[in-house]
């Protein structure tokens, strides 16, 4: 008989952890939506609503094409070998020989789906429709938080409506803390070019929120891990986080993965570090099945595409800055690729021929 796995959280890290496992294990997973959402591409759905459809598939397809079992419900208490679900039918258990934590983050509304109403893709994208209805209307939008998300959503709203008045609010002196001087100046130039103002080193107050007609929260996350409270606090760091070991357990047959793992080496909160992570996982599952030796995480390239509207794009990759309307090229093509990736194999075998090259190339930047 098969040894089950169970995995909490099905995106970038869940998803690739359930690809690279549903052959030789019994793979459930887990998501409190029906259906999987390409994050990145979020920001452009809030100013383009026509685009929502091609960044969400449900998961009742992809379980399909891949081949586990999928339950959509909230896991609500974690045990060493069973979860419970809550889900439509009320309170479900389900045991496994070895779980996956992945339950990533929550952001504010609407740049992630809220949990208790838009759990259904129509309800999710009726929301996003309504987003784009209040940018139309709005006269003057404050952005609160200048890193990389914020960035992001003034460059697809500068590009899209060039009428309105558009404030972003650094709390530091820079944007994009964390990257490069370089593609720091790029966007900043882009933005400002446009018309948007930057305010920097400010904490905007609510009292300040009163100014804008529509405001969007670009800061802070919180980590989902409330159901671990009960039987995990000791693995939880001050921030929520869960504390992996290099070989990143938590205990000898449970894992973490993706945003929600703090590892030893700090990694980065990407898509990118997030599917490094669910591919080593799922090897580090099979070596325990088999009785072989565990492989530490190593560090990842420093890689990231910071789209500024649907026309132009830095990407950054180890200390190479590369700005232009190219990159922009780059980001659709991730999106289109790592969705379609979901349920076609080929763009799988692409994509691994393509993390081989950027991780073998590193060591020449
Ligand atoms: C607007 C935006 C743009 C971004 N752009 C980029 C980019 O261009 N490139 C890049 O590399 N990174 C980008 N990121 C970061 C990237 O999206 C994250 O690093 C990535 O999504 C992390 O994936 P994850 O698998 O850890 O979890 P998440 O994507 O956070 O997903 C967690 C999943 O777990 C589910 N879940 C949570 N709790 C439970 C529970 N109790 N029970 C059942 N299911 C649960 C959720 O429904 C969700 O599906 C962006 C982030 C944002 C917010």
């Amino acid at each position: 008989m098969m040894s089950k796995v169970l995995i909490i959280g099905g995106s970038f890290a869940g998803l690739t952890a359930a690809r690279e496992l549903c052959q030789d294990f019994q793979v459930t997973l887990v998501d409190l939506k029906e259906y999987y959402e390409y994050t990145p591409g979020i920001l452009r759905a809030m100013v383009d609503p026509n685009a929502y459809p091609s960044i969400s598939v449900k998961y009742a397809d992809i379980s399909q094409s891949m081949g586990f079992d999928f339950i959509k419900g909230e896991v609500i208490e974690l045990s060493s070998h069973s979860a419970e679900i809550q889900n439509a039918q009320g309170i479900v258990m389900t045991t496994f020989d070895y779980c996956i934590i992945a339950c990533g983050t929550d952001y504010y509304d609407p740049i992630k789906p809220h949990r208790t109403y838009e759990d259904l893709s129509n309800e999710r994208h009726e929301t996003i429709i309504e987003t784009h209805d209040e940018i139309e209307e709005a006269q003057s939008i404050m952005i609160l938080g200048a890193g990389i998300v914020g960035v992001e959503l003034a460059g697809e709203l500068v590009s899209k409506f060039h009428d309105k008045n558009i404030t972003l609010y650094s709390a530091q002196d820079v944007i994009m803390p964390g990257m490069p001087k370089l593609a720091q100046k790029y966007a900043e130039n882009f933005l400002t070019e446009k018309g948007v103002k930057i305010v920097y080193n400010k904490k905007a107050s609510e009292e300040e929120f009163k100014d804008f007609d529509l405001v969007f929260k670009c800061i802070g996350v919180i980590y989902n891990t409330k159901f671990l409270q009960k039987n995990f606090q000791e693995n939880l760091n001050d921030r929520g986080k869960i504390v992996v070991n290099d070989f990143l357990q938590v205990k000898e047959h449970i894992f973490a993965a993706g945003d929600v793992a703090q590892t030893t080496l700090n990694l980065a909160g990407t898509a990118y570090a997030a599917e490094q992570m669910g591919k080593l996982l799922a090897k580090n599952i099979r070596a325990i099945a088999s009785g072989s030796r565990l492989r530490e995480m190593g560090t990842l390239p420093m890689l990231y595409c910071v789209s500024l509207g649907p026309e132009f794009g830095v990407t950054v990759y180890q200390n190479l800055v590369i700005p232009g309307s190219c990159q922009a090229f780059v980001k659709f093509f991730i999106q289109y690729t790592k969705v379609k990736e979901l349920e076609n194999p080929m763009f799988n075998l692409m994509w691994k021929g393509l993390d081989f090259a950027a991780e073998a190339l590193s060591h020449f930047f």
